[in-house]
């Protein structure tokens, strides 16, 4: 187990933090807060044993879905935080947390580029900073629709309905990239208010073209909100992308708003979300009065700038400390961990195409984006390639290795399959490689992989 935080560090500063307050009177809680340390030791090792029925999500053999261990600093942070459990609705819930949560969002901020002015918080999720985007981009733009690429975050067209918004999908290119006469199509009608563009799709890791994206919005006026929920961070390694995405990430600090989850790249425990807007003016629409909270500080309270009421000041901490330890520089630790996962997907992606068998089929249009690799068997009918990716995912796991399945166009993969139909989807394996180990880790997840291909094939 590779995340325990160094032995006793959490226990000194805890301590150090119950010194902060060593002026109150010492107090006994009541019986109904205090418990026998046995009786609390029990009921541990059974959630212990409960929580063992989990894929190993820290282990380098799990390459799965988007699932990286938060960094120990992280843990730490929060278990920390824990002593207060701080709000950070409101500074009288959370004075320190709320600080350092405006500090670690500024820190987000300069990494897309924006210094000083603009507006923005975390949420509790990716999922609820897009709709915080898409509900300012409604009320700028009221009656107009949002649209978005058929690989963009489902959340979207549900978010969208929620907000009584119209949502159209725009058809892909064969690398899962919006296509841009079909979206120029939709913005001729006029009445497009929104785009989302996805850098780094959920699927597959695609990125939307920005730049080109720009210069519709140019032409056509309209708001162009960046779902980075998932690749945000790659950001920070422009040199390890090649020249189509890096010119869009090149393009970023010209969105209206953007999203990014350090809950899934950024060694967050989970409910670490992030929204940025570049009009810090649209702070104007979340104006509410409440009578009870707000009253200890005329400095801002992140509830004035935020749909959620409670939120979790911890996670705040956690990403403070975390960003103190790593910051979000191009050519610092956290940047090179990045491109490590990166460099894995290459060289899996790589293996795959190189194969002696040819047992594979990776994406016809080339290497993946960022870090997520896809690809199908390589047989004579879609539903034989669909039955063996099912039965690899089942074999590998049997062996310890973690992949994914995911659903996708036959013809993303070869123009035109013997007895197959353009528009039907395949089952296909895919591995999201987010984290650093799984660079060190590539031979033994291709040695599984390949052991696991025979052992079907055997039947
Ligand atoms: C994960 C993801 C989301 C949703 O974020 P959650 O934090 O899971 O709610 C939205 N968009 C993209 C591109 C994502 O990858």
């Amino acid at each position: 187990m590779p995340t325990d935080p160094v032995p006793g560090l959490l226990a000194g500063a805890t301590e150090a933090l119950e010194a902060e307050f060593g002026s109150l009177p010492a107090f006994d809680p009541a019986p109904e807060s205090a418990a026998s340390p046995q009786e609390m030791a029990t009921i541990l090792a059974a959630t212990a044993r409960r929580l063992g029925d989990n894929y190993p999500y820290f282990h380098p053999l799990y390459a799965g879905q988007m699932l990286k261990p938060p960094h120990p600093i992280a843990r730490a942070a929060y278990a920390l935080a824990m002593t207060i459990n701080p709000n950070n609705h409101a500074r009288d819930g959370g004075r320190a947390s709320s600080a350092m949560e405006i500090e670690a969002v500024a820190e987000i901020a300069r990494m897309f580029g924006w210094a000083d002015i603009f507006l923005g918080h975390l949420t509790s999720s990716g999922t609820f900073a897009n709709l915080e985007a898409l509900w300012v981009a409604g009320q700028l733009a009221p009656g107009r629709r949002v649209v978005g690429s058929a690989q963009a975050h489902y959340t979207h067209q549900r978010i969208s309905a929620v907000l009584k918004l119209d949502y159209c999908p725009i058809p892909t290119d064969t690398r899962g990239r919006i296509d841009l006469d079909a979206l120029e199509a939709e913005l001729r009608e006029g009445d497009v208010g929104t785009v989302v563009v996805t850098l780094g799709t959920t699927a597959i890791g695609a990125v939307d073209p920005l730049d080109q994206i720009l210069a519709l919005r140019q032409r056509y006026g309209f708001r162009i909100h960046v779902d980075a929920a998932y690749g945000g961070y790659f950001h920070l390694i422009p040199e390890a992308l090649d020249e189509p995405a890096r010119r869009a990430y090149a393009a970023i600090s010209h969105a209206d708003s953007i999203v990014v989850d350090p809950h899934k790249h950024g060694l967050q425990p989970y409910g670490c979300g992030c929204v940025l807007f570049r009009d810090p003016a649209v702070g104007r629409f979340y104006k509410h009065d409440s009578p009870y909270t707000y009253f200890t500080s005329k400095e801002l309270h992140l509830g004035e700038i935020s749909l959620e009421c409670s939120r979790a000041g911890a996670a705040a901490v956690a990403l403070w400390a975390t960003q103190q330890l790593l910051p979000l520089t191009p050519g610092g630790t956290f940047a090179r961990g990045l491109a490590r996962g990166r460099a894995a997907a290459l060289e899996l992606d790589r293996r795959l195409r190189q194969d002696k068998y040819a047992r594979f089929q990776p994406l016809a249009a080339g290497p993946p984006e960022l870090d997520i690799v896809v690809w199908q068997l390589n047989t004579d009918t879609p539903e034989r390639a669909s039955e063996m990716a099912q039965k690899i995912f089942v074999a590998c796991a049997a062996d310890d290795l973690h992949l994914a399945l995911v659903q996708l166009p036959q013809s993303w993969f070869r123009p035109a399959c013997a007895g197959g139909d353009a528009s039907r989807h395949v089952t296909c394996l895919r591995s999201v490689l987010m984290k650093p180990e799984h660079e060190a880790w590539l031979d033994r997840i291709w040695v599984t992989l390949t052991a696991a291909c025979a052992k079907v094939e055997e039947g």
